[in-house]
């Protein structure tokens, strides 16, 4: 015998809250490839416009590589203007890399 339609209604909500995935923290900022720091070009412009010291620099071979420290970052994209080669987005913190 099939289910009443209000049970398989039910069934269904039930197992999409079950699945949910939590929700993500608030987005922050994210370096692409194409930043010109990553690709061994001078350039602290992120770091000069962040105003909470959220880009941090890294040596590494070749140069300093820009990191975005998440706990600092409040998202405000104002780096974004700041970054000669369009390479900062505002992602939720699980897109970081
Ligand atoms: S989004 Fe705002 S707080 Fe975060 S790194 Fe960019 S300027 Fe700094
Ligand atoms: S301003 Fe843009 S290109 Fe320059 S280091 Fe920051 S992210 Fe890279």
């Amino acid at each position: 015998m099939d289910e009443a339609p209000d049970l398989k209604r039910r069934s269904f909500l039930l197992g999409r809250f079950r699945d949910a995935t939590p929700p993500a923290g608030p987005p922050v900022a994210a370096i692409g490839p194409s930043c010109f720091a990553l690709r061994g070009i001078a350039c602290m412009s992120c770091r000069d416009t962040c105003s909470t010291g959220a880009v941090r620099f890294e040596l590494a071979l070749g140069g300093a590589r820009p990191r975005i420290a998440t706990d600092a970052c409040t998202g405000c994209g104002d780096c974004i203007q700041g970054c000669p080669a369009g390479a900062i987005r505002i992602s939720a913190p699980e897109a970081v890399a």
